[in-house]
C-alpha cells in the first residue's frame, strides 16, 4: 500500500493473498455509496462488495473513516511536454503557444523532457490517478508508464503523411495504440489508415478534434494562413478534401469516428455536432481548464449532457494545465459549471474514462471483476449528504 499523500489520498494496489478493505464510506460507483463497508480482494481483483464486514472477517485492513473509491482517470495527457511547465505563454492566443512549444520541446532535448515526463508520471498516484491515456508524439514515455504501474493506453500519436504505426498491443494493463493529432494537421489518408488498424486491433483511437479557430477555419475552408504553416514543415494539404465542414463532420466523412475513437476536447461544436457524435457512439474526452488557459472557451458540458454523451475527463500537459490531477478537474468543473449533478462529474473521472480508454471492464468501478486498485480519501468523518460534494470539490479547480 503507497504512503498517503500530502493531499490525503492513498492510493492501493492490493495483488496478493485475500484481503479485506473497509471504511467509513465505499463509493462503487456515482450511483452506489455503501455507508461502513468493505472490498474482499484477491488476486488483483475485487471478488466481492461488502455492504458489512464482519467481526470474524480474516485480514481485515481497516482504512479509516473516509472513502473508498475507484482510482480516477486521466484519459488524455501528454507526459513528454512537463518539463515545458510555466514555459509557454498562456492566454495569448493558440498559435503563439504551440510555437513556443515547439521551440522549447526542441531545444529541451530527450534527457530533459524524459526526467520531467517520468517525475509526472509518479506523481499520478499520489494525484489519485490509476489509468491514463498518454498521448506522445515523441514516442519516449512508453516504459515510464509501464514502469510505474499505471494502467491505460499509451497512444503513439501522428502528424502528417506517412504509413508508420507502432506495434499495436492490446492487453488490460497498459494497451498500446495510436493516435492522430488532429483534423487539420494529420493527413486525412493516414487518419483513414490508422483508424483501420486500430479498428482491427480492437484499439481506442484518438485524436483532438475542434479545438481551435485555427482548425475549424481550415476545416471549413477559410485560408487562414494554416497551408502554409503546414506547407513550411513539408506538409502538402491543397489535396485534403476541407471545406464547408465542422471538424467533427470532417473526420464523419472520413469514417474515422466510431464507438472506438476518442475524440478530445469538443471545444468548437454545433449541436449537429453532438448528435453525429451520438449517433456514431464516438467518445469524448474534456480538458476544461487546458481549455480555459489557451482559448479562455469552455466545453457545452450541459449540452453534451443532454445529449446523452458521456464524457471523460482529461488534463493535457503540463504546458498548458496547472496539474494532472483530475480532482482539480473535478473541482474546475464544480465552479464552472454549477448545476450539474455531482453524480455526473465523478462518472466522467472515473467510469466514462475507463470505458474510453477501453477498459471498462477491468477499472473505472469498484465491482467484482474489476482491478483491486482503489483510492482512500483521508476526509475525516463525512455524512452520506456531503460525499458526492467532497469528492468532486476535493482538488483545487
Ligand atoms: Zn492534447
Amino acid at each position: 500500500m503507497n504512503a498517503t499523500s500530502d493531499a490525503g489520498i492513498r492510493f492501493i494496489r492490493h495483488a496478493g493473498e485475500p484481503a479485506v478493505f473497509k471504511a467509513g464510506w465505499v463509493i462503487k460507483d456515482p450511483e452506489t455509496i455503501l455507508e461502513n463497508a468493505g472490498l474482499a480482494v484477491a488476486g488483483g481483483k475485487i471478488l466481492e462488495v461488502l455492504k458489512h464486514v464482519p467481526e470474524d472477517r480474516p485480514v481485515v485492513v481497516d482504512c479509516g473513516p473516509g472513502i473508498l473509491m475507484p482510482p480516477l482517470v486521466n484519459a488524455h495527457l501528454h507526459l513528454e511536454l512537463s518539463a515545458l511547465k510555466n514555459r509557454l505563454p498562456l492566454g495569448k492566443g493558440f498559435a503563439p503557444w504551440v510555437a513556443a512549444l515547439l521551440r522549447e520541446r526542441d531545444s529541451a532535448g530527450t534527457q530533459v523532457l524524459v526526467r520531467a515526463a517520468r517525475a509526472a508520471v509518479r506523481s499520478l498516484p499520489d494525484l489519485g490517478v490509476g489509468l491514463a491515456g498518454e498521448v506522445s508524439t515523441l514516442g519516449i514515455t512508453r516504459s515510464l508508464l509501464s514502469n510505474e504501474g499505471i494502467a491505460g493506453v499509451w497512444f503513439r500519436e501522428y502528424l502528417g503523411d506517412g504509413h508508420d504505426i507502432p506495434d499495436l498491443d492490446p492487453r488490460s494493463f497498459l494497451s498500446v495504440s495510436a493516435a492522430g493529432h488532429a483534423p487539420h494537421t494529420t493527413s486525412p489518408d493516414r487518419l483513414i489508415s490508422l483508424k483501420h488498424q486500430t479498428r482491427a486491433a480492437g484499439l481506442p483511437f484518438s485524436i483532438h478534434v475542434a479545438e481551435s479557430d485555427l482548425e475549424t477555419d481550415f476545416i471549413a475552408g477559410i485560408d487562414s494562413g494554416w497551408n502554409d504553416f503546414l506547407a513550411a514543415r513539408g506538409i502538402d494539404a491543397s489535396f485534403w478534401p476541407v471545406g464547408g465542414k465542422t471538424p467533427v463532420g470532417y473526420l464523419n466523412a472520413l469514417g474515422v469516428l466510431g464507438p472506438d475513437t476518442l475524440g478530445v476536447h469538443l471545444l468548437q461544436v454545433t449541436e449537429k455536432d453532438l448528435d453525429i457524435l451520438a449517433d456514431t457512439k464516438t467518445f469524448l474526452c474534456l480538458c476544461p481548464r487546458s481549455n480555459q488557459n489557451l482559448h479562455c472557451r469552455l466545453p457545452d458540458i450541459r449540452m453534451m449532457l443532454k445529449k446523452k454523451l458521456t464524457p471523460a475527463l482529461g488534463t493535457d500537459s503540463l504546458a498548458s494545465c496547472e496539474s494532472l490531477s483530475i480532482f482539480d478537474e473535478m473541482a474546475f468543473i464544480r465552479r464552472h459549471y454549477p448545476g450539474i449533478a455531482p453524480a455526473d462529474i465523478l462518472a466522467m473521472a472515473t467510469k466514462n474514462g475507463a470505458s474510453a480508454l477501453g477498459l471498462g471492464l477491468h477499472y473505472g468501478t469498484l465491482d467484482p471483476g474489476r482491478q483491486s486498485n482503489f483510492i482512500y480519501l483521508d476526509t475525516g468523518t463525512v455524512s452520506r449528504a456531503d460525499i458526492l460534494e467532497k469528492v468532486t470539490s476535493y482538488g483545487t479547480g
